[in-house]
C-alpha cells in the first residue's frame, strides 16, 4: 500500500481522462480495427517484473484507445446513452479506495444507510408512489443492471406464487409448478426478459403490441384467459416504459388492472425512459405505476451516474427477503431486524459502495441540473426532427410512441433493403454512429441523443452527413 503512489499515479490517470474528454470529439467514433488486433500489440504472458506506471499509461494511447468505441463522442447516436460525469467518477474512485463490501448493515453501515437514503431521495424526486419508500414495506436498492432487476423480480414472483400454491397443495414441488408458470411481456420488450425467463425456466408469452408498439390490457387479458384454459398459471408480466426499438410506453393502467384482477406481479422496466420522470412534465407516463410490485430504471443510462447503477424499487421487500434469504452464522449480526441487509434483495453477496455515485451526482448537479440535462437531450432530438421532417426523402416512423431523446426514421416508402444499405453506408463513413431496429417488419434507423457533449452543431453535423450519404446512395 503506497499512498504517495496513489496520489502521483492517480493524477496521471485523471490527466489522461481529462485529455481524453477534451479530444473525444476529434476521435473517430467507431474503432477502425479488426478482431484480434490487441493480441498483436500485447505480450503473450503477464510481466514477471513490475513496470513503471508512466509506461503503463503511455501504452494506453497506442494499444487500448484504437480499440475503443467512443460512447461519449458527440457523434455517437447508437443504442441508448450511457451516463458519465466527473462527480460519479470521483465517487467511484472513493468506492474503490474505501473498498468495503456492504452486503449487510454491519458489513459497512454507511454503505447500506446511504443507499436507502439516496434511493428515497430519487423516488421522491421522480414522484414515485410512497409505497416504494424505505419508511414503509418497500424500498429501493441499487442493482447492477436492468437485466438483473428483471431477473430478481421474476425470482421473487416465482417464490411468492410457490408459497401461495403450496398452501393449497402441500405436495407441490417447484419443478411441477415451473411446468405451468407463464411470464408475459410485449413483443417489443428488451431481450433481457427472454434471458430472465430462460434462466428461471419459465415459459414466456409475448403479447402483440398495437400499431404504435404499445402493449394493452385487452391483449394481456385474452392471453391469460387462453393460458388458464390450458391449465397454465400466469403469474408475472413485464411492462416497458420506453421500449428499446422505438421508446414506446406500454399502457400501464389497462395492463395493471388486469394484473390486479388476475393476481399477476407487474414489474416495470423503464431502463432508459425512467430517467425522464425526474421532470414533472413526463410523469403522466407513470400513470398506472400503482399496480406495480417492482420498478426499475437505469440512472447509469441518462442521469449522469456512470455504469453500473440500476435503481430498483420494491413495493413489499418481504417477497425478496423470503426468496433470497440464506442466513449462515458468519453473516448473522445483532441488528438484522432493525436495518436492511441488501444481501437478501439481490443475487450476489458482495456489493460495491455504489450509492456514493448517486449522492455525489445529486449534490454536484442538483435536481435542477439533472432536469436541465434531460430536457436538453429531448430538445436536441426535437431539433433533429425539425431538420429531417421537411425532407421528402425521409419519414419519421412510430411518432405516436412518446419520443424522448430518440428519433426513429427511414427512407420514405422504401424497401427494408435500401434502409439497410443506408445504415451500412453511414456506419462505414464512420463520422457518426447509429444502430438499426426491425419493428413491425420495418427496418428503421434509430438516432438517440447520447453524449453529454452533444450540442446543436453536432446534431446539424449528423443531419448533414445523413443527407449527404443518402444523396450518394440514391444517385447510384
Ligand atoms: N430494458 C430496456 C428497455 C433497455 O433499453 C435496456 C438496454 O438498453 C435494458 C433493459 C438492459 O439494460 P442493462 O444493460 O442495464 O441490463
Amino acid at each position: 500500500m503506497d499512498a504517495d503512489a496513489l496520489i502521483s499515479c492517480g493524477a496521471m490517470t485523471l490527466q489522461f481522462v481529462a485529455e481524453y474528454w477534451r479530444s473525444i470529439g476529434k476521435r473517430p467514433v467507431v474503432a477502425n480495427i479488426q478482431p484480434g488486433y490487441l493480441r498483436q500489440l500485447l505480450p503473450l504472458e503477464a510481466p514477471e517484473q513490475a513496470e513503471s506506471f508512466t509506461s503503463i499509461i503511455k501504452d494506453l494511447e497506442s494499444t487500448i484507445m484504437p480499440g475503443v468505441t467512443h460512447w461519449h463522442s458527440p457523434n455517437f447516436y447508437a443504442y441508448f446513452p450511457t451516463a458519465n460525469s466527473y462527480p460519479a467518477i470521483c465517487a467511484d474512485i472513493l468506492s474503490g479506495g474505501i473498498a468495503c463490501i456492504g452486503f449487510s448493515w454491519i458489513a459497512s453501515p454507511a454503505c447500506t444507510e446511504l443507499e436507502a437514503i439516496v434511493m428515497d431521495w430519487l423516488a421522491k424526486a421522480m414522484g414515485l408512489p410512497e409505497f416504494f419508500l424505505s419508511s414503509g414495506n418497500g424500498g429501493g436498492i441499487i442493482q447492477g443492471t436492468a437485466s438483473e432487476a428483471t431477473l430478481v423480480a421474476l425470482l421473487a414472483a416465482r417464490s411468492r406464487i410457490f408459497k401461495e400454491r403450496k398452501v393449497e397443495d402441500p405436495t407441490l414441488t417447484l419443478g411441477r409448478l415451473l411446468d405451468q408458470l407463464v411470464v408475459y411481456c410485449s413483443d417489443q420488450a428488451h431481450s433481457s426478459v427472454d434471458k430472465a425467463a430462460l434462466i428461471v425456466g419459465c415459459r414466456l408469452r409475448k403479447i402483440a403490441s398495437d400499431a404504435d408498439c404499445i402493449m394493452r390490457g385487452e391483449q394481456v387479458q385474452a392471453a391469460i384467459a387462453e393460458d388458464r384454459a390450458e391449465g397454465l398459471i400466469p403469474f408475472f408480466i413485464i411492462a416497458t416504459l420506453g421500449t428499446t426499438p422505438t421508446c414506446a410506453f406500454d399502457d400501464l393502467v389497462s395492463v395493471g388492472r388486469v394484473c390486479e384482477k388476475e393476481h399477476l406481479w407487474m414489474h416495470i422496466d423503464a431502463a432508459y425512459a425512467g430517467n425522464a420522470f425526474i421532470c414533472p412534465e413526463y410523469r403522466h407516463l407513470l400513470n398506472g405505476i400503482e399496480y406495480a410490485e417492482s420498478f426499475d430504471f437505469n440512472p447509469h443510462k441518462w442521469m449522469l451516474v456512470n455504469f453500473d447503477c440500476s435503481a430498483m424499487y420494491l413495493k413489499d421487500r418481504t417477497h425478496f427477503v423470503d426468496a433470497f434469504n440464506v442466513d449462515p452464522l458468519y453473516l448473522k449480526h445483532a441488528f438484522q431486524s432493525s436495518a436492511p441487509d441488501y444481501r437478501h434483495w439481490q443475487i450476489p453477496l458482495g456489493r460495491r459502495f455504489r450509492s456514493l455515485k448517486l449522492w455525489f451526482v445529486f449534490r454536484a448537479m442538483g435536481l435542477d441540473g439533472l432536469r436541465a440535462y434531460i430536457r436538453k437531450h429531448i430538445e436536441l432530438a426535437k431539433y433533429f426532427i425539425s431538420l429531417i421532417k421537411p425532407d421528402d426523402r425521409f419519414e419519421i416512423v412510430f411518432p405516436a410512441a412518446e419520443q424522448l431523446g430518440l428519433v426513429c426514421f427511414r427512407l420514405k416508402d422504401s424497401p427494408n433493403e435500401l434502409n439497410e444499405r443506408l445504415l451500412k453506408a453511414l456506419n462505414e463513413d464512420k463520422r457518426i454512429y447509429l444502430v438499426p431496429s426491425m419493428v413491425k417488419q420495418k427496418y428503421i434507423l434509430r438516432l438517440a441523443i447520447c453524449s453529454w457533449l452533444t450540442e446543436e452543431k453536432h446534431v446539424r453535423f449528423a443531419w448533414d452527413i445523413i443527407s449527404e450519404v443518402t444523396a450518394k446512395l440514391l444517385s447510384k
